[in-house]
């Protein structure tokens, strides 16, 4: 009986597409990778779809600063960080997080999470109190979606980049506490929000600005700061979500705002309190990871990434315009997040396939990640991409429209 009503709700995933399957990775993170495919044999494929921008995740440095770190603390941190997990190595990745964001934040301090996730929850389950609302950006990443519905805090959405609606919605509230919460960089759209408007309506409302920059650390910015150094924000009102799993190429994550927010998060943030810290080898390599994004391998791999950019960008738009009947859009993106939307479910895990069959793995992305109607093809770009596998992939996309023409026809 209970197995049959799960049975049920998979067979109706599979009739929309929308089953979901892990593959075995047989290699490390890279744009070649060796990957289990569905009929169960191992292939090397030419990866667009890790958020390894960097391409910092297979660098040796790492691996020896891992190594060197393992050799030092052993294993686990064996408790969570107000316990006894708190290690020196946890210690300096925050402070050097602090230097970091002392021009953007005020007073800045740093708490390390074990991933991005548990650190959204953190913040909004800490501070979407009964007595706050949330406003809520539309296309938000799950987990500050999932953030918003474990606190207490009334929650309002706005329409995305929408800043005339965000304004709406704060001057109707009465709300003591205000938040405001959007990602930087849409994990599924690539472009940027409005950060300076929205730090502006912050202000006007007396309202805090939660942003999530797990796409923008170690990307945008002069220095790999990320978003806020992008724009050259700075206020006391900020308070920054960092992930370390993507640019950063290990693992964990970080909140970084004014001490006394940082203060009450450690008193208040129960998945802080009540998790295992991560383990301090890995935290030793961050440190190393974090010289390296600010440093000149950091500095050549921003530039790499904005040179395969533009060549994908002018590629895919001559493509776009020679098959303009497909009706596929490129998404208005300045980051090495470049999605080709395509519209329904079917056509875009037919177009996924289609380009694996010629060792090109782009994933298909499909509701409810994003909107109906909207499936499409998350492409994301490496600096360790060469400029030859950039071609191969537009003229992979290329030889997959006759195929897809005769399905639909
Ligand atoms: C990946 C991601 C997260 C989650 O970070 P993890 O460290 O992977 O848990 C949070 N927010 C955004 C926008 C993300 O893309």
């Amino acid at each position: 009986m209970l197995l049959e009503h799960l049975d049920r709700k998979l067979q109706a995933l599979r009739a929309q597409d929308l089953s979901r399957f892990t593959r075995i990775a047989e290699t490390g993170t890279a744009p070649r990778q060796t990957v289990v495919g569905a009929d169960g044999v191992a292939r090397e494929l030419l990866m667009f779809c890790s958020n390894d921008y960097l391409g910092l995740a297979a660098h040796p440095e790492l691996a020896q600063a891992l190594a060197e770190g393992a050799r030092r603390w052993g294993g686990g941190s064996g408790a969570s960080p107000l316990v006894s997990g708190h290690s020196r190595a946890h210690h300096e990745v925050e402070a050097e997080l602090a230097r970091w964001f002392a021009p953007h934040i005020p007073q800045a301090r740093a708490i390390g999470f074990c991933t991005g996730y548990m650190a959204n929850l953190a913040v909004l389950g800490a501070l979407g109190d009964a007595e706050a609302e949330i406003f809520s950006e539309a296309l938000n990443h799950a987990s500050l979606i999932d953030g918003a519905r474990l606190a207490k805090a009334r929650v309002s959405r706005y329409g995305h980049c929408d800043v005339a609606g965000l304004r709406a919605v704060l001057a109707a509230s009465t709300a003591r506490i205000k938040l405001i919460v959007t990602d930087a960089v849409f994990s599924m759209d690539g472009d940027i929000a409005p950060l300076p408007e929205l730090l502006a309506l912050a202000q006007e409302f007396d309202a805090w600005l939660i942003v999530d920059d797990a796409h923008g650390l170690g990307v945008l910015g002069e220095s790999g700061v990320g978003t806020l150094e992008h724009f050259g924000l700075r206020s006391e009102r900020l308070i920054l979500v960092g992930t370390l799993g993507k640019a950063a190429g290990l693992a964990g994550a970080f909140v970084v705002a004014h001490e006394t927010v940082s203060h009450y998060l450690l008193q208040a943030a129960r998945n802080y309190i009540f998790s295992t810290a991560s383990p301090p080898a890995v935290e030793q390599a961050l440190l190393h990871s974090l010289a390296l994004i600010r440093g000149e391998t950091g500095r050549e791999r921003r530039a790499r990434l904005q040179t395969l950019q533009t060549q994908l960008r002018a590629g895919m738009q001559a493509l776009l315009a020679r098959h303009a009947h497909l009706g596929w859009r490129l998404a208005e993106s300045h980051t090495p997040l470049q999605p080709l939307i395509v519209g329904g479910n079917a056509e875009v895990m037919q177009l996924a396939a289609a380009l694996e069959a010629q060792g090109l793995r782009v994933p298909g992305i499909r509701p409810p990640t994003v909107p109906a109607g909207q499936a499409r093809l998350r492409i994301t770009l490496c600096a360790t991409h060469t400029e030859a596998d950039v071609d191969r992939l537009l003229a992979g996309l290329e030889a997959c429209i006759p195929t897809l023409s005769e399905v639909a026809a």
